[in-house]
C-alpha cells in the first residue's frame, strides 16, 4: 500500500535526547503520590520526563478511571518543583484543552486511541495550530497501518514533532508477556519513519516488573532511542497497573543495570 511519509520530527529536544528517558505513575492518584514519586525520580537525575495518567481507559468500568482534571495541577506543580516536563494521555478534544491549560508539555495518545480513527481525528483537530509533541503508542492489535494512519492524522494537523512508542500488541489467554512485543512492527515503523523517535514502553509490554530489565534491554539492542517506565512510591498498592510498576529507586537501578550503545546524545 502506498504511504503518504508524515512530516518528520524537526529538531526538538524534548523527544529528542537519546536516550529519551520518561517515567511516573501509571495513575495520578493523589497529590501526595505524584507530587513525592516525581520529586523521587528527579532525585535519581536519571529521567528526562515525568508521565502520569489522568484519564484511564480501562477495559471495564468499575475499576479506578483516573482522577481527572483535578490531577493536572498536581502534575503542574511536579514540573515547577522538578524543572522537569510533563506528558499526559489525550483522547478527546477536551483533554487536549484541559492538558494546555496547565502546561503540559508532551501528549500522548494511548494505545485504545490509536486503534479508533475518530478519536484520533478528534484529538488532531483539537491539535490544529498548537504547537506541542505528541507521542501515539502503536494500536492494541498489530496493525501497522492504523499506526501509521493515527501519525498521518497527527502530522496533517499541523504537528512537527512526533515520536512512537512501542508497548506491544493484545493477545487472548496466558502469554509470556501481558501484550505481545512483536518486535518486527516497531522495527518496521522505524524503517518506514526513520527521523521519528522510538521508545519502548516495557511495563505495558511486560505487565510484570520482573520483566522490565530484560525488555529495556532488547529495546536498547534494537536502536530504539528511549524508555516509559511507569513508577510509584508504592507499587503493589497502585491504583491501576500495580504489577508492573517499580520504586523511582528501584527504577534507577533499573537504568543503571542497562548496557546503552555508544551513540547516545
Ligand atoms: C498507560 O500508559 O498507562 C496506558 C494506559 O497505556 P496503553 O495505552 O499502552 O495501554
Ligand atoms: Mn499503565
Amino acid at each position: 500500500m502506498e504511504q503518504t511519509a508524515p512530516v518528520a520530527a524537526a529538531e526538538q529536544p524534548l523527544i529528542r535526547k537519546k536516550p529519551l528517558i520518561i517515567s511516573g505513575p501509571c495513575s495520578a492518584e493523589t497529590e501526595q503520590q505524584t507530587i513525592e514519586t516525581c520529586t523521587r525520580l528527579a532525585a535519581t537525575g536519571k529521567v528526562d520526563m515525568l508521565r502520569a495518567g489522568i484519564w484511564k481507559p480501562r477495559t471495564k468500568p468499575g475499576l479506578f478511571e483516573g482522577i481527572g482534571t483535578k490531577g493536572l495541577p498536581w502534575l503542574k506543580k511536579a514540573k515547577d518543583l522538578t524543572g522537569l516536563p510533563i506528558t499526559v494521555e489525550v483522547a478527546t478534544a477536551k483533554h487536549v484543552e484541559d492538558c494546555l491549560a496547565f502546561d503540559v508539555d508532551v501528549l500522548w495518545i494511548g494505545a485504545r486511541t490509536t486503534v479508533n480513527p475518530f478519536s484520533v481525528q478528534e484529538v488532531a483537530d483539537a491539535l490544529r495550530g498548537v504547537d506541542i509533541p505528541v507521542l501515539i503508542k502503536n494500536p492494541i492489535n498489530p496493525d501497522l497501518e492504523l499506526w501509521m494512519g493515527g501519525v498521518e492524522r497527527i502530522a496533517k494537523a499541523g504537528i512537527k514533532n512526533i515520536g512512537l512508542i512501542h508497548r506491544g500488541f493484545s493477545n487472548y489467554g496466558n502469554t509470556e508477556y501481558r501484550n505481545a512485543p512483536m518486535w518486527h512492527l516497531p522495527i518496521e515503523m522505524k524503517r518506514r519513519l526513520p527521523d521519528m523517535p522510538l521508545i519502548c514502553d516495557p511495563s505495558h509490554i511486560g505487565g510484570r516488573r520482573d520483566v522490565l530489565q530484560s525488555l529495556a534491554q532488547k529495546s536498547i539492542d534494537l536502536d530504539f532511542d528511549g524508555l516509559m517506565i511507569e513508577s510509584h512510591i508504592d507499587p503493589d498498592n497502585a491504583w491501576s497497573d500495580a504489577k508492573q510498576q517499580v520504586t523511582p529507586e528501584r527504577l534507577a537501578e533499573l537504568l543503571d543495570s542497562l548496557v546503552w550503545r555508544q551513540e547516545t546524545t
